[in-house]
């Protein structure tokens, strides 16, 4: 996996559009042969998930349903308080369900933490995470990752459903390049 991420210069991460399909495609894979014999439920973390999630489902060539739940942290836009809102909550019973929790990156991980203590209290058979991107020299919690998409210097990155206030989720490709 490693060969797939550029570092141009400190810090710098490009992940380039033909790559993440790449990786989505293998994941999709890798879920499909480990859910042969359940319908797992995929849960995507709005807004930033949304376009993984999208491209992820497509890729998963088995059956599954889908839900949404959005949060909002507490702090300033790039740094995570640990205090973690939910702003949006789920649709469906969680109950006899095997949960994947799809998220865009994991940071400090206390969203992570959070969001998993929420949804085990709402009685699933399993939880699982899949994230497209981890930034593990950030980590403040430790956070199961089942399925993971790039790992990633400490670089505020944005494109592919991340953005940077508000903007640029259309970007088909990942970067933390400036200006
Ligand atoms: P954590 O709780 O793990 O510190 O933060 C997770 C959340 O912070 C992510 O779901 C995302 O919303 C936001 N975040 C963390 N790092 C980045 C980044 O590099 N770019 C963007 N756009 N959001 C980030």
């Amino acid at each position: 996996m490693s060969e797939s991420i550029f570092k141009l210069g400190q810090g710098l991460v490009q992940i380039s559009q033909a790559q993440i399909t790449e990786r989505v495609a293998e994941l999709g894979r890798q879920i499909r042969d480990d859910y042969a014999t359940t319908t797992p439920h995929l849960i995507c973390v709005l807004n930033g998930a949304f376009i993984f999630m999208a491209d992820l489902v497509r890729a998963i060539d088995s059956p599954l349903t889908v839900d949404f739940l959005s949060v909002s942290s507490y702090g300033s836009r790039t740094e995570t308080s640990g205090e973690v809102r939910l702003v949006k909550d789920l649709d469906q019973s969680l109950k006899g369900r095997h949960v994947i929790l799809v998220e865009d990156i994991v940071d400090t991980g206390l969203t992570m933490r959070y969001l998993l203590n929420y949804l085990q209290g709402r009685g699933p058979v399993s939880v699982k995470v899949a994230a497209l991107l981890s930034k593990p020299s950030r980590r403040q919690v430790e956070v199961p990752l089942h399925y993971l998409g790039f790992e990633i210097d400490d670089a505020f990155v944005y494109g592919y459903g991340l953005d940077v206030d508000h903007q640029y989720r259309n970007l088909p490709f990942v970067t933390s390049q400036r200006g």
